[in-house]
This record gives C-alpha cells, sequence and structure tokens, in this order.
C-alpha cells in the first residue's frame, strides 16, 4: 500500500514537472504554494521568486483586483464562480508583459485546508493567430467589400454603356431608315422623271409637228385670200403650244409636289366671280359646238381656301371634260356652297372610263385604253388629287365608258390652325 502510495506522488511529481502547462497551486487566501517549470517559464520566475507570493503578482492591476474580491467572495459565500470552468485571462509575465492564457481551476479539499490548483495554458500563439486571422478576415471582407463595389460601378459602367450603345443602334437604325427612305424617293423621282422623258418626247411630238405643218401652210398661203385658212392655221399653233404648256406646267408641278413644296396658303374670295372666270379662261379649249353651263346652288359667295390650287384643280377638271368629249356636247358645272363648304360637279357626256380601269384613274402617268389618240400626260388627276389633299378636302367620280364621267369636289373652309401654312 505504502509503495503504492508513493508510486502515485512520484507519478503526482512526474506529471507535475513534466507537464507543458502550467499548473499553480494557491491556497484559499491567494499564496502562491506550489508552481511547476512550465508556468515559471510562462510567467519568467524562478520558484523561489513567486511561492509564498500572492497570485496577484502574476496577473495584470485590473485581474488582480478581481481575484481577490473573488476569492474573498469565495471565502464568506463558498460560491465558486469559475471553479471547474475553464476561462480565458491575462497574465503578467516577470517582464511586464501581459499575455492571454486559458486556465482550468479547480478546488482540493485537504484534511488541513482547502487549496486550488489551476492549470494555465498560454494561447498567445493561438490569440496571435486568432488576430492574424481576424485581421485577414477583416482585410479579405475588405478587399470583398472593394471589389464588389468596384465590381458595381463595372456593371453600372457597363450598362451605361450599353445603353448608349442601344442607343446608337437606333440611331444608326433611323439614319439607315431615312437614308433607306431617301434612295427610294431618290429612286422613285429618277424613275419618273425617266418616265416623263419618254412621255414627253412622245407627246411633244405631236403638237411640235402640228405647229411645224401649220407654219408651211401659213407661208403658202397669201395674206388677201385666205386670211380664214391662216387664222385656223394660228389657233392650231396656238392650241399646240398650249398643250406643250400644259404638259410642262404638269411637270412642274409635280416636281414642285414631290419636293414638299408646295403648301395651301388660304385668302377669301369671291367664288362666283372666280368660277365664272375660269369657265371663261377655259373655254377657248372648247371643241366645236361645245358648251360649258354652270349651275350656281348658293347665296352665298364668299370663300375660304387657296385660289391657286383650286384653279389648278378647275382647269384641270374643266379641261379634261372638253379633251375627252366630243363636239356639240354640253359640260355642266354645279357648284354649292354652304357653312360646311363648297362642293363643285364637274359633269361630262364624254368617253367615260372603263370600269375596270377606274381603280388607277388618279395614279401618276395612268392614261385610259379608251384615250389613247388623245393627247396628255397621265399626271394631272395625280397632282388634283394631291392638291385637294392639301386644301384638306375630297375628290371622287362616277363614269361609264361610252356614257361620260361625274367628278366631284369637295373643299372645307380652310383651316388655318390645323394646318401649318408656310411659303409656297
Ligand atoms: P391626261 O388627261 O393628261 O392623260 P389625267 O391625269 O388628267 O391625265 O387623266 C388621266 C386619265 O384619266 C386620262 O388619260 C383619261 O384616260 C382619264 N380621264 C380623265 N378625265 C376624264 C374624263 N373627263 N373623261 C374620260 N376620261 C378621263
Amino acid at each position: 500500500m505504502k509503495r503504492y502510495e508513493s508510486e502515485n506522488e512520484l507519478l503526482a511529481k512526474e506529471i507535475f514537472a513534466a507537464s507543458v502547462d502550467g499548473i499553480i497551486i494557491i491556497n484559499d487566501l491567494g499564496v502562491i504554494e506550489t508552481i511547476n517549470p512550465s508556468a515559471l517559464a510562462i510567467f519568467g520566475y524562478t520558484a523561489r521568486e513567486v511561492i509564498g507570493k500572492n497570485i496577484s503578482m502574476l496577473m495584470p492591476k485590473n485581474h488582480a483586483r478581481q481575484h481577490d474580491d473573488y476569492l474573498s467572495k469565495y471565502r464568506t459565500t463558498r460560491e465558486k464562480s469559475i471553479i471547474g470552468k475553464g476561462r480565458e485571462l491575462e497574465g503578467l509575465k516577470k517582464d511586464g508583459t501581459i499575455f492571454p492564457f486559458r486556465i482550468a481551476l479547480s478546488e482540493v479539499k485537504l484534511k488541513s485546508k482547502t487549496i486550488f490548483t489551476g492549470f494555465i495554458h498560454d494561447i498567445s500563439e493561438q490569440k496571435q493567430a486568432e488576430n492574424i486571422l481576424l485581421d485577414l478576415k477583416e482585410k479579405l471582407e475588405n478587399k470583398v467589400a472593394e471589389r464588389t463595389e468596384n465590381l458595381a460601378q463595372v456593371i453600372e459602367e457597363t450598362q451605361f454603356v450599353n445603353q448608349q450603345l442601344q442607343e446608337e443602334i437606333v440611331r444608326r437604325k433611323d439614319a439607315e431608315a431615312d437614308m433607306q427612305s431617301a434612295l427610294k424617293k431618290e429612286l422613285e423621282l429618277g424613275e419618273m422623271k425617266s418616265r416623263f422623258v419618254a412621255m414627253a418626247s412622245h407627246e411633244f411630238r405631236t403638237p411640235l409637228t402640228g405647229i411645224l405643218s401649220s407654219i408651211t401652210l401659213i407661208e403658202k398661203y397669201d395674206a388677201v385670200h385666205h386670211e380664214e385658212k391662216k387664222q385656223k392655221q394660228v389657233d392650231r399653233i396656238r392650241s399646240s403650244v398650249k398643250n406643250l404648256t400644259t404638259i410642262l406646267n404638269d411637270f412642274l408641278s409635280f416636281d414642285k409636289l414631290q419636293a414638299g413644296k408646295i403648301k395651301c396658303k388660304a385668302v377669301h374670295f369671291d367664288f362666283t366671280t372666280y368660277i365664272t372666270d375660269l369657265i371663261e379662261e377655259v373655254s377657248q379649249l372648247k371643241k366645236t359646238g361645245q358648251e360649258i353651263e354652270l349651275i350656281k346652288n348658293h347665296e352665298v359667295d364668299e370663300f375660304f381656301t387657296d385660289p391657286l390650287l383650286l384653279k389648278n384643280v378647275l382647269l384641270n377638271l374643266f379641261s379634261n371634260a372638253i379633251k375627252y368629249t366630243g363636239e356639240n356636247k354640253v359640260i355642266t358645272v354645279i357648284s354649292e356652297l354652304d357653312e360646311k363648304g363648297l362642293k363643285v360637279k364637274v359633269i361630262d357626256k364624254g368617253i367615260g372610263i372603263p370600269k375596270d380601269e377606274q381603280v388607277h384613274l388618279f395614279e401618276r402617268f395612268f392614261r385610259a385604253r379608251n384615250a389613247n389618240n388623245i393627247q396628255g400626260t397621265g399626271l394631272g388627276l395625280n397632282i388634283v388629287q394631291q392638291y385637294v389633299k392639301l386644301m384638306e378636302g375630297t375628290i371622287n367620280f362616277e363614269s361609264k365608258e361610252g356614257e361620260g364621267s361625274t367628278f366631284k369636289v369637295f373643299l372645307p373652309f380652310y383651316n388655318t390652325q390645323r394646318t401649318n401654312t408656310t411659303d409656297q
């Protein structure tokens, strides 16, 4: 038994001496009774310097006070708030360095007294590593935050660039569409002009040949005996020149319309006087025995629109009625004028328009098959329709081949507020 005890003691001593952790034994007054080499190495003292001294010498001031408080509280209340628990504390080395350690404290009740053993584990390195980790973590977090911010900025910049690119694409598409439509217009105009040249060279030939033969005849007639015949040739020349002028005027109007240069310039004018003058002007074109009768179905005379545009419209309709109607026929013009606007009907008993071709009537260069041997450009009605539109009106017709045609124009009092009138 004795041998067993001394072996036990030996073992305890060995453990005490060889323990890597520091072991300090104090009494209930806090006086250090025993301290192992590891604890001495941790605190940097020799056994002689610490044994018999209060444990508080190994603690920084604030901890030392706490420890004293704790021991005195323990002595009076026996309340063991830290016994048996591991906790982290700070120690004070001989050289004044403060360092962190973990302590496991236990109370040992001997026969004569109570002692406390403290197992001390220096955690400076662990703390240091922890601090390094914390530091690294903080740095990492900062880096992540910084990167996130950079990324957000890059995303924002990318979005901005993307938006600008989108806008640029839209701009380019618009520009391309504009170019395409300009090109299309240009091509149309080019095609229209070459068609006009082809048409004009054909249409010019007839009046020019007419003029030439009339001049030859006039030269042959002597002044006294052939006065009447001479006058007939002069009239032929006049009519041919008028035809040429009409062709050129049609083309010029058409060109101006294409370029958007024609605008409605409305003024107030007396419509009755105006239409009477127009009929007189167009009467020069009448064929033998043709009559133009005007039926005026209104009391009011004042109207408001562009008189130049209207003149072009009505002259075109009147001259067509004359051109496409035979001799000795009556052409009737009916006018109605009230607060809604002006209605003009031009009724002829001429060749009419073949039913199957009527859909093309307002197309440029359209000429019905039954009009082949009558001079014309096929531009007049297209211009008429565009002019009527400029005056915010409408135009339609009824026709039966071989019986005649009726063209109806309606024009409102021009509303200057609705449309912007600028220079023609
Ligand atoms: P143009 O008379 O110079 O040929 P327009 O554009 O005025 O050109 O008319 C187009 C076509 O419509 C004419 O060629 C003709 O076939 C037909 N047309 C126009 N007005 C009449 C009408 N009053 N009677 C019969 N045909 C008409």
